[in-house]
């Protein structure tokens, strides 16, 4: 066992959307002495740059790591693939893109759970202190941060197309989903620059490097939080395969992202007081939160096969095509190289939705796949998938040995609630009602899927449950609260541990209604706020 001699202030553990922003704003500070670790390495992979690379990098595995949930009933038995950045930058290293906030009542139902500082009202500065938005001022939106956020610069006729045939079935159109509300139809906004995926390590740590009191160690693995009378010290950490011991003077900053957080609390002996001792871990809380909450955007695809062969499926076959996307992204900085994993999409609003909130997102691509990362269909596919805003199933995320290594049992307890196998059935059927509308109706001919079989309800719930996955969305594992059972509190320090908070996805009480990139990155900000507030 080493001990490291130099001394840091804060010891942030994981480099991702949340941990490179937090780095950047604590070493800001001169007094600050920050170190970042980080299991995976530098992003220096072409792939992880260029925007449309998130098809490829989804499934390598030297910067993703590949969790796989529990097979289940909402998921007719099968088992979910479950990829995470692992890389420096993390999940923003390698997600789809797509830059929403979210609804604001989200953050409203956080503050009206007793988060007080939460609201919308109140996190929108950190929002708009993040980003430089690409596009026209606004109140909502911000010009001076360092992540690069751009419009939709890749324009289609099937998606506009689509856009048309939304609004003829009742939907508004939607210039800005990050304004006034997700309501409505229209193009996404992308973290990206002019040509560049605009990821937290780009944005926020790597500006960030030149500073003296900044220190980041990558390919090391967190083992767990070494905690002493109730206060963390610091962290048990191995790096090519020699243990080693960290100190932090003032805090330990967990960021480790919705399935690592709550294991590297539970394997340091924070969690439920049964399952640790089951696995000889001593039990400093016993806190069943931990792990408990987990939720996520469960998606169902529908894909239509095009009566012209205009999808990006043909056209990247296609080597004049895609001598033209490669010319026009070097020249312009547009066209489908600029596209990560959606297109156009929108809110809208089932007849189950509880409030009046739209309860149903979609994301619509002018190309067709198995999965993310698998080669595009053959024939020319269209698809637009839903996912319902705020499910109200829950899941776990679990240790199952005391090894660091060891994946934990991830179950999301998908489709449980009978609300929330009401609304993807009613999405699918708006989808399909979409495509109808005769703005759409006359480019294709045939859905491939869920297909022309699939009628009743019962029959669109099964499909569901045997073609429908995650949109990569985990949160909550670490929950903010107030009462008994929240893992941190509304200052996201780890509840009844001093010298430890958690910032990352994982402290969402609820899952925001949309995309949940942005509203990490605006964890992080707002965290940085409190922590310097405090020191
Ligand atoms: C494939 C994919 C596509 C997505 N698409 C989108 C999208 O289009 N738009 C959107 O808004 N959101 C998207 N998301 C979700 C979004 O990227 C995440 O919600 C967000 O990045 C979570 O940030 P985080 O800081 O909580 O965790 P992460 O960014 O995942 O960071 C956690 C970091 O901690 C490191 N780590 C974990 N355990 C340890 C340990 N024990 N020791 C050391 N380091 C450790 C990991 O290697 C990782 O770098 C996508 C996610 C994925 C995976």
């Amino acid at each position: 066992m080493r001990s490291a001699n130099t001394s840091f202030t804060h010891v942030i553990v994981g480099a991702g959307s949340a941990g490179c922003l937090l780095a950047n704003r604590l070493s800001a500070h001169p007094d600050n002495h920050v170190l970042v670790l980080e299991a995976g390495g530098w992003d220096r992979d072409f792939w992880l740059k260029l925007p449309v690379g998130y098809f490829r990098s989804i499934n390598n595995p030297s910067v993703s790591r590949h969790f796989a949930t529990t097979p289940g009933e909402g998921t007719a038995g099968r088992s979910i693939d479950w990829p995470r950045g692992k890389v420096v930058g993390g999940s923003s290293s390698i997600n789809g893109l797509i830059f929403i906030r979210g609804q604001k009542d989200t953050f409203d139902e956080w503050a009206a759970q007793g988060n007080n500082g939460w609201s919308f009202n109140e996190v929108l500065p950190y929002f708009r202190r993040l980003e430089s938005f690409a596009g026209p001022p606004s109140q909502y939106h911000g010009g001076h941060g360092e992540l690069q956020v751009s419009q939709l610069r890749n324009d289609h006729p099937y998606c506009e197309a689509w856009l048309r045939s939304a609004s003829q079935f009742g939907l508004p159109r939607n210039d800005d989903f990050n304004g006034v509300t997700t309501h409505g139809v229209g193009a996404y906004h992308l973290s990206i620059g002019q040509r560049w995926r605009s990821s937290a390590a780009k944005a926020f740590l790597k500006p960030a490097m030149k500073r003296p009191n900044l220190t980041v160690m990558t390919n090391v693995l967190v083992e767990r939080i070494i905690i002493n009378d109730r206060q963390a010290k610091g962290v048990r950490l191995r790096r090519d395969g020699n243990a080693m011991d960290i100190m932090a003077s003032r805090e330990v900053i967990l960021c480790a992202g919705a399935i690592q957080s709550p294991q590297i609390l539970q394997l340091s002996g924070v969690g439920p007081g049964k399952l640790l001792k089951d696995l000889d871990i001593p039990v400093i809380i016993d806190r069943p939160g931990v792990g408990g909450n987990l939720q996520d955007h469960y998606q169902m695809r529908t894909i239509v096969r095009m009566k012209t062969g205009n999808s990006l499926n043909n056209q990247v076959r296609n080597p004049i095509s895609l001598a033209k996307m490669g010319l026009d992204w070097a020249i312009r900085g547009r066209g489908a190289l600029t596209v990560g994993a959606g297109q156009v999409g929108g809110g809208a609003r089932t007849e189950h939705a509880p409030t009046p909130a739209p309860d149903i997102q979609f994301n619509v691509m002018p190309l067709s796949v198995d999965k993310p990362g698998d080669p595009l269909h053959r024939y020319s596919g269209f698809t637009a998938a839903v996912w319902q805003c705020h499910p109200d199933s829950r899941g776990r995320v679990d240790i199952v040995s005391n090894d660091p290594a060891a994946d934990p049992r991830i179950d999301p307890n998908y489709l449980s609630a009978e609300r929330d196998r009401k609304t993807i059935v009613a999405g699918i059927k708006m989808l399909r009602d979409i495509y109808q509308q005769a703005e759409f109706r006359h480019l294709w001919d045939v859905e491939m899927v869920p297909g022309p079989d699939v009628r009743t309800d019962d029959e669109i719930l099964d499909a569901a449950r045997r073609g429908g996955g995650t949109v990569y969305h985990c949160t909550g594992t670490c929950r903010m609260g107030v009462d008994e059972d929240a893992v941190v509190t509304p200052d996201l320090k780890v509840r009844g541990i001093d010298g430890l908070r958690v910032v990352d996805a994982s402290v969402m009480p609820v899952i925001t209604s949309a995309n949940t990139n942005a509203p990490t990155y605006m964890i992080a900000e707002k965290a940085a706020d409190i922590i310097l507030s405090q020191s």
